[in-house]
């Protein structure tokens, strides 16, 4: 990383990528490293390929990003112009939908900072570790090692502890040693975690508290001999409910409270897609899963995938497969 050094102070045309559906590290870690790249005076452009939950409204920057789902000319322009793209938060070109085709044309130099598993080698320089626990902590940790410490103020400080808060699932998940160290350099620098649980976390609408308990009482079916529970909501809920993006955030994470659970299944019928989100506990490796059976991936306890297939020809295959997979497990069951 010794030319990225060079490269980053020599002020540039830089585009900043994530991956579609960007969540709290995707945003995070991207508008962090976007605003500090600004101040070294560079014309940085971030690129979303498809819009952001309200939730993230308050991030310092997501208002300027190009969202590329509803401005494709202007997302291309940026990619074609760039002397640098970053790419963040992701491991394959086709996370990022057509725009990986624009990424791949480009003869910008490219750098990639990721923690999912086996990224692809689409980049000039690649900072991956799966070991972090979120795209956050590599942004910080580049930030720090390329001596640009001095630029994370308390809005940089916010974006990656959101990315941290959101990916960590509050600490709860993925952790090591050096992201509480991250997070206390953060709070020094003058960022308030208080604030920022109170956005993420106690922001519901009644709406999505509601469809919650929809999803609680009416859509969720536990398979305790395999200790798994799914959760789905077909195209008829998402009329109903008018559910938008972000409303189901989380809800696959409510099956992982019961007693006894390892895995957990959301599975949602979209416009073209089912779209399924896998979460688990310890061992499970639910990466696996949705690589081999769902045109997916992510990470060992948190990843998800999709299907050409109707709700009712996806769970037949989700129900297949969890048998087969939870069986080759030893399974115990706590008292
Ligand atoms: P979520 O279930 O919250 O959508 O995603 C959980 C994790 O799985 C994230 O790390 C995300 O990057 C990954 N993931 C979600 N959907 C897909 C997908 O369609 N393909 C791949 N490769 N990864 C996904
Ligand atoms: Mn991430």
């Amino acid at each position: 990383m010794d030319s990225v050094y060079h490269l980053i102070r020599q002020p540039s045309r830089v585009v900043i990528v994530t991956h579609k559906n960007p969540d709290g590290d995707a945003l995070g870690s991207t508008l962090a490293l976007a605003a500090v790249l600004h101040k070294l005076l560079h014309t940085v452009t971030v690129v979303l390929p498809n819009d952001f939950p309200p939730l993230f409204n308050f991030l310092h920057g997501v208002d300027k990003a190009i969202i590329g789902e509803m401005n494709p000319e202007l997302a291309m322009a940026a990619f074609e112009k760039a002397d640098i793209i970053f790419c963040l938060d992701f491991n394959s070109l086709d996370r990022i939908d057509r725009f990986g085709l624009d990424v791949m044309a480009s003869n910008a130099v490219k750098i990639l900072i990721d923690h999912h598993i086996d990224p692809e080698p689409f980049a000039d320089h690649i900072l991956s570790k799966t070991e972090a626990s979120s795209t956050a902590e590599l942004v910080y940790d580049f930030l720090v090692d390329n001596k640009l410490e001095g630029y994370i103020d308390v809005n940089v400080a916010e974006a990656l502890y959101t990315g941290i808060l959101m990916d960590t699932g509050s600490f709860r998940y993925a952790t090591n040693p050096h992201v509480f160290e991250i997070a206390a350099a953060l709070k020094r620098m003058g960022m308030d975690d208080y604030m920022l649980q109170i956005r993420l976390f106690n922001s519901m609408t009644e709406k999505q508290l509601k469809l919650l308990g929809h999803c609680l009482a009416n859509r969720m079916e536990l398979m305790t001999e395999y200790q798994t529970g799914i959760i789905w909501l077909d195209r008829d809920d998402y009329k109903n409910w008018s559910i938008g993006r972000g409303d189901t955030e989380g809800i696959v994470n409510y099956i992982l409270m019961v007693r006894n659970m390892k895995m957990a299944v959301f599975v949602s019928e979209q416009q073209n897609v089912t779209k399924l989100s896998f979460r688990s506990k310890g061992n499970i490796n639910v990466q696996e899963i949705c690589h081999t059976h769902f045109n997916g991936g992510g990470h060992r306890n948190a990843s998800g995938g999709q299907l050409k297939a109707s709700m009712e020809d996806t769970l037949a295959k989700v129900k297949e497969i969890i048998p087969l997979t939870m069986n080759a497990y030893q399974l115990q069951h706590e008292q």
